[in-house]
């Protein structure tokens, strides 16, 4: 079977003495097959040399290869332990990183930040030894967060707003549909007979507390999904109905008589708007 061991014993790119773009292509889905197999987690950091034009506009094409080179072999010597440096075109470098989770990945990021930046590039520029200060910006995303399929997209996602945020920095991707969201159940009461349905998503539009958000009575229960509304009648309370949206999943369904109780899952940050809600309509009714 084809496999990988590092550091690479390729041909290596001419200007930055890096394995070239083909060869992280080859790697990439190699690595993933085996780490995947092994349960492990990997990471990619996506590089790119800060305004790096300015030394080719500046002082030549010549000394923005010499740039390169340094910035790199920096790289790959900082990385060799547990992983490869790769050119992946232009000015950009991909690190890739075995057994490595985002928040390992994003401190070797910052070490490489640092380490650019206390370097030094000394440029021969008319005659005299200049010295070249080089930033970089670095993006970070780890399969532990990601799927192997958009490691290197996310990781370059990463790189964006690590430029957009001002530069020589490392960000590591957050993908925040997997962020946990915690839930609070709420005790709800609806005073009528009600056709949901456990675990499906409703809304309660129209709804009071007596003195505890986590307890309330609904008197307008939306099913997005049927496009239906179910009403109940009954007392205003004197503090008033709120009229706000609440989004939740409903489980443990009991029906007694003309009157339905559920437990009703919400995200918790619903609660402190909630309590809002309560607060604003209190006062409005005073
Ligand atoms: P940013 O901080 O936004 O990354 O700005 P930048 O100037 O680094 O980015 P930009 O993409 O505008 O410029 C990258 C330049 O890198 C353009 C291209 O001519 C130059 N370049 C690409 N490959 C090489 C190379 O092998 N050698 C040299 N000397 N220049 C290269
Ligand atoms: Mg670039
Ligand atoms: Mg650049």
């Amino acid at each position: 079977m084809d496999t990988v061991s590092f550091p690479r014993m390729v041909e290596l790119d001419t200007v930055t003495g890096l394995p070239p773009r083909k060869m992280l292509d080859h790697d990439l889905p190699l690595l993933l097959r085996s780490m995947g197999t092994s349960g492990l987690p990997m990471c990619s950091i996506m590089i790119d040399i800060d305004h790096f034009k300015i030394f080719n506009d500046k002082y030549g094409h010549d000394i923005g290869d010499l740039v390169l080179h340094h910035v790199s072999s920096l790289i790959r010597r900082a990385v060799k332990f547990r992983g490869e440096a790769y050119r992946y075109g232009g000015e950009e470098i991909t690190v890739l990183m075995l057994n490595t989770t985002g928040s390992e990945g994003l401190a070797t990021a910052e070490r490489i930040c640092l380490l650019i930046e206390n370097s030094e590039v000394l440029a021969m520029v008319d005659g005299e030894e200049l010295p070249l200060s080089v930033r970089i910006s670095l993006g970070v995303a780890s399969t532990d967060t990601v799927v192997g399929s958009e490691l290197l997209v996310s990781s370059d996602r990463a790189l964006y707003n690590a430029k957009g945020n001002g530069r020589n920095q490392a960000i590591l991707f957050r993908n925040d549909r997997k962020q946990v969201v915690n839930t609070t159940i709420i005790d709800v009461h609806f005073p009528s007979r009600s056709a949901i349905l456990g675990g499906s998503y409703i809304l309660l539009k129209r709804w009071f507390s007596y003195s505890n958000p986590t307890e309330i009575e609904a008197r307008e229960i939306k099913d997005p999904n049927h496009d239906s509304s179910e009403f109940a009648e009954g007392p205003t309370p004197p503090l008033g109905i709120v009229e706000a949206e609440i989004r939740g999943r409903v489980s443990k369904i009991e029906r007694r008589g003309n009157h339905t109780y559920f437990k009703f899952e919400v995200k918790s940050y619903i609660i402190d708007l909630m309590i809002k809600y309560i607060q604003d309509t209190r006062n409005a009714n005073r």
